[in-house]
């Protein structure tokens, strides 16, 4: 397709599909199992993102006075809308960011089950209320709406991560403004179609496309009072501080390095299974993969020589086919630096068991494929085994009992997920309540909390206080006031000089 036929992105703002005014580039968005140019996206500026918070602000106090059901009821809409195109949205999620189209599919039901969740809000958002706090005196705590809120999305979950914050925001009175990843754009235009479909007052949700100035200029901006962040730990550092320093209110969830133990009384082709799935499945490009298996005892010999077998023989195709297991990786600056970090691990002296590097796939030969590789005797010390690669390279680590697994990974920066697998309750039992993650798994490799239960790790995998989506999404997007009241014919006459207190 030439350049001046594909298709040029739009923004949404104040209920109107507008072009970007005042856009610093434009970018190709390529789908990058066959290199095809797939459409352009803006890099907006500082005036596209000023009309979407105007648009915003506006429509808030409309929106805020909508009763909370009617509100909900907008959501149960959007529920059958985005499941009538679920197909179309998996599509293009496997389209534009590689990903399998059975992961897709898992992926928009997953977003999906935001919207239901959000749809409970009539009942999630009540405060609490106690009658003679004091004599004659009822108190109150209710949850307001906290403003515009603002969400940064990452490239790896084009469909689902935006809505681990837009039906939360909207369903408790908020209004929205969306940047997606400028790498996947494609999906969240689908998703804003149905938005618009709804017919919510012009300005409730905001799409505006771009790079880190339209980043820059949400965490900046007076009339932004929450942002959302889900991306890469250097960046979430950066928006958590910023935004803190312009007095909004911010969630950041970072990177991760998630490791896996296995013990010697696990089974061992069960976890193998789950190391392979958890480790390669989505190229590895899933904050909750596993990059690192903690083989325990004598566990390193068994299990090396299975995964090995298993990473070789990965079905790597375009994710449009069938029975791929493992796509493509997002770009080609991304597999380049996989790859690159895959000759740091031979420089370091890790065991380079499979080598994934230079893989082709028949066919897509223009395509950013890389190969599952597995690293066996990584230590501490290596850079493979310390940063975040962020693609299908599963680095063993061996220790000699559970403590020192244990103590691994307790040590390690990040905490987004982990998982031990083990027959012994006990060992179970104790892994979870000692380990220093967010998110656990007792024999289930990739523990992401269902929409009801709220997503979040620990260390840099999460800067702020409060997780997403579920019970701490409504918390996140509403302020608590407290309220205390008594009547006049209940008044006592006269000044009072003392502090009331309840005796
Ligand atoms: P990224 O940090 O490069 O980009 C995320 C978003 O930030 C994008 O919208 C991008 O436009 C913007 N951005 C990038 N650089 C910026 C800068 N310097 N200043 C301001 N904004 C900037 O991340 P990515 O490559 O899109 O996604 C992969 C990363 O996201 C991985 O580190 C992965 O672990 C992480 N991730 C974390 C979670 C989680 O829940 N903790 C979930 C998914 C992905």
């Amino acid at each position: 397709m030439s350049l001046t036929t594909t298709r040029l992105l739009d923004n949404y703002i104040a209920g109107q599909w507008v072009p970007a005014r005042e856009p610093t580039a434009v970018l190709d968005v390529v789908n990058p199992a066959s290199g095809e140019i797939l459409a352009r996206v803006p890099l907006s500026g500082a005036a596209d993102l000023d009309d979407a918070v105007r648009a915003a602000r506006n429509a808030l106090p409309e929106w805020r006075a909508v009763p909370a059901i009617a509100r909900a009821r907008r959501l149960f809409e959007l529920r059958e809308r985005l499941g009538a195109r679920a197909e179309e949205l998996a599509r293009s999620v496997t389209t534009e960011m590689g990903k399998t189209l059975g992961d897709a599919h898992a992926e928009v039901a997953r977003m999906i089950e935001m919207v239901e969740c959000a749809c409970a809000t009539p009942t999630t958002m009540q405060g609490r209320v106690l009658e003679d706090v004091a004599l004659n005196v009822d108190a109150e705590t209710v949850r307001q709406p906290v403003g515009v809120c603002a969400a940064v999305v990452p490239f790896n979950f084009p469909a689902m991560v935006p809505f681990w914050f837009l039906p939360f925001a909207i369903a408790c009175g908020n209004t929205f403004v969306l940047k997606p990843s400028e790498q996947v754009p494609l999906t969240q235009q689908i998703a804003f179609g149905e938005l618009d479909a709804l017919g919510l007052p012009a300005g409730v949700v905001n799409l505006v496309n771009g790079g880190r100035e339209v980043v820059e200029g949400i965490l900046d901006h007076p009339g932004i009072d929450a942002v959302s962040f889900v991306g890469s730990a250097p960046v979430a550092r950066i928006i958590y501080e910023r935004s803190a320093k312009a007095g909004k209110r911010v969630q950041a969830l970072g990177g991760a390095k998630n490791h896996m133990v296995v013990m010697p009384d696990a089974d061992i082709d069960q976890a193998v299974d789950a190391l392979i799935g958890a480790a390669y499945g989505s190229a590895g490009e899933r904050c909750m993969a596993i990059s690192v298996a903690v083989l325990v005892g004598d566990v390193a010999d068994k299990v090396v020589p299975k995964l090995a077998e298993r990473a070789r023989a990965l079905k790597i195709k375009n994710g449009m086919e069938l029975d791929a297991e493992m796509g493509p990786i997002v770009t080609r600056e991304a597999r380049d630096r996989i790859e690159n970090y895959i000759g740091i691990g031979v420089e370091e002296g890790a065991k380079l068991v499979v080598d994934g590097r230079g893989h082709k796939v028949a066919g897509f030969e223009q395509g950013f494929f890389t190969g599952g590789t597995l690293f066996d005797h990584v230590t501490p010390g290596m850079r493979i085994y310390k940063e975040e690669i962020f693609g299908p390279v599963l680095a063993c680590v061996r220790v000699p009992d559970f403590a020192q697994a244990v103590e691994l990974i307790n040590a390690h920066e990040f905490g987004n997920g982990v998982a031990c697998f083990t027959s012994d309750g006990n060992v179970a039992r104790e892994f979870a309540r000692r380990i220093q993650v967010g998110m656990v798994g007792i024999n289930v490799p990739i523990p992401v909390p269902m929409a009801w239960h709220g997503f979040g790790g620990w260390k840099k995998s999460l800067f702020g206080d409060m997780h997403a989506y579920g019970e701490e999404g409504v918390r996140f997007y509403t302020k608590q006031k407290s309220v205390m009241q008594r009547w006049p014919a209940s008044i006592a006459k006269g000044a009072e000089f003392v502090m009331p207190t309840s005796k």
